[in-house]
């Protein structure tokens, strides 16, 4: 039985799920599997370049779970580039925090403003107070706009 893990907090989804070397059939490559939480903390340390304390914090667990993510992380990342693999991103107990925003718009005095996802409906305007309020149609952008629904998983913990 391998030991629960305690849910690691992602902010990101990959935009590629499947790295594969050209010219190489399928059949002829073996997996390797980088989980969401390790492509996490590589992207909050080698590509943002945090510290591995702030890193740890962001995903909720401690500096040294974040040091052995991000060490399993670099081993297959290395398996994949020198003994040519192909690399899939899948899997991990994580617990996905959007940054998506929610924008709303007064129809009294057009004032227009955005809240992020998991706060409550806004019930009036911060600007003239009115509850004539609607959720904006446009800007809806967002790190995960046009993407499977289903895969937006905000706010609680799954063990893929
Ligand atoms: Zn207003």
């Amino acid at each position: 039985m391998p030991r629960p893990y305690k849910c690691r907090r992602v902010f990101s989804e990959p935009s590629i799920q499947y790295f594969k070397p050209v010219g190489i059939m399928m059949r002829e490559l073996d997996e390797v599997i980088l989980t969401r939480d390790e492509f996490e903390a590589v992207r909050l340390a080698d590509y943002e370049g945090k510290y591995q304390e702030e890193a740890a914090k962001l995903m909720n667990i401690s500096r040294q779970t974040f040091g052995n993510i991000i060490n399993s992380a670099h081993k297959k990342i290395a398996d994949f580039l020198i003994n040519t693999r192909a690399l899939k991103i899948f899997g991990g107990v994580i617990e996905m925090i959007s940054t998506d925003k929610r924008h709303f718009i007064c129809y009294e005095c057009k004032h227009k403003w955005a809240v992020p996802f998991g706060t409550a409906k806004p019930g009036k305007c911060p600007s003239c107070g009115s509850n004539n309020i609607h959720r904006s149609p446009d800007e809806r952008g967002g790190f995960n706009r046009g993407r499977n629904r289903q895969s937006q998983r905000r706010g609680f913990c799954v063990n893929q």
